[in-house]
């Protein structure tokens, strides 16, 4: 068994990053919204922040109280729409419940949506000729890609549909050619056709649930899951300690998907810089 090591790849992503903006000398800036004080949110846009830095782009952060207005938002939105120095836009999710996610992301520009949310970008990926990757599902590939693990004509197994997860992440292995099944919550038999998988993918958001019993030996197991266990700790959807023997690799939580996602936002960002230099 070997464990993937998602901060190793993602380091060597953001250095080729940092390297290309060096050398071409270019000015990327990327403006991360974030509104009311859900802590795990502050969490994760400290480390995008953190992220910027090490490549070389430009954070400026938009820190709005809980109470704000979709109007107050919306309008911010425009204005960052139209400045030359912000070439991302990222809204941090999830927003206050009183204001609309959906019209919020729909009012960023799609050639600034790095988040690759945007209904333009969905469907640019579904389509299969996309610029912004869909961060998660994209720091997948880039995992299995470093594993040598041949995509084309494999069985892969997604656990989970959601829009910014499961349902790209099928889509990019399609693109690549694997035989691919989304299971959900109303899917029968989940354990049987979870063991069919090559490559099992798990984007669930519960701790333990994808035990050794789901797992053909040999499986490459990704597991996108960011969950607290009991203890309080950081963990994923598989359970670790019995499914990892089984697997020639899996990825560890922390350190495994998390970083790759925040890479491939980064990557983003670039492309965000390059495509506007072009428009
Ligand atoms: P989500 O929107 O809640 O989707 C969860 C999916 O799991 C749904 O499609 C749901 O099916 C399915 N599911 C729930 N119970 C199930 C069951 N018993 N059997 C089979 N499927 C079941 O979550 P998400 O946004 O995709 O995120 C999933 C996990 O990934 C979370 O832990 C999240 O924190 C993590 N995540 C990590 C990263 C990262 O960078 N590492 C990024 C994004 C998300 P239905 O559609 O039928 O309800």
């Amino acid at each position: 068994m070997n464990i993937i090591d998602g901060k190793a790849v993602s380091a060597e992503v953001k250095a080729k990053i940092r390297e290309e903006i060096e050398r071409d000398k270019l000015e990327v800036g990327l403006a991360v919204i974030i509104v009311g004080n859900d802590q795990a949110s502050r969490v994760y846009v400290n480390n995008k922040k953190k992220a910027c830095e090490v490549c070389g782009i430009k954070s400026y952060e938009y820190a709005l109280p809980e109470d704000t207005t979709e109007q107050e938002l919306l309008e911010l939105v425009n204005t960052l729409n139209n400045d030359g120095k912000v070439n991302g836009i990222l809204c941090q999710l999830p927003l206050p419940k009183h204001l609309n996610e959906e019209r919020v992301i729909e009012s960023i520009s799609p050639l600034k949506d790095v988040d690759a949310f945007h209904a333009v970008n969905v469907g640019k990926i579904m389509i299969g000729n996309y610029a912004f990757l869909p961060c998660t599902p994209a720091g997948v590939m880039e995992l299995i890609h470093s594993t040598g693990t041949e995509v084309s004509g494999k069985e892969c197994v997604v656990i989970g549909r959601s829009n910014i997860v499961g349902k790209p992440m099928a889509m990019l292995l399609l693109h690549e050619n694997a035989t691919v099944t989304i299971c959900h919550s109303r899917t029968k038999n989940l354990a049987e056709v979870c063991r069919r998988a090559d490559i099992l993918v798990s984007a669930v958001g519960r701790a333990d649930f994808v035990t050794a019993d789901m797992v053909k030996d040999g499986a490459v197991v990704i597991d996108v899951g960011m969950n607290r266990n009991a203890e309080n700790k950081l963990c994923g959807d598989v359970k670790y300690d019995e499914v990892a023997p089984k697997c020639s690799y899996i990825t560890p939580v922390p350190g495994g998907v998390g970083p790759m996602t925040i890479a491939m936002l980064m990557k983003n960002t670039l492309m965000a810089k390059k495509l506007q230099s072009n428009a």
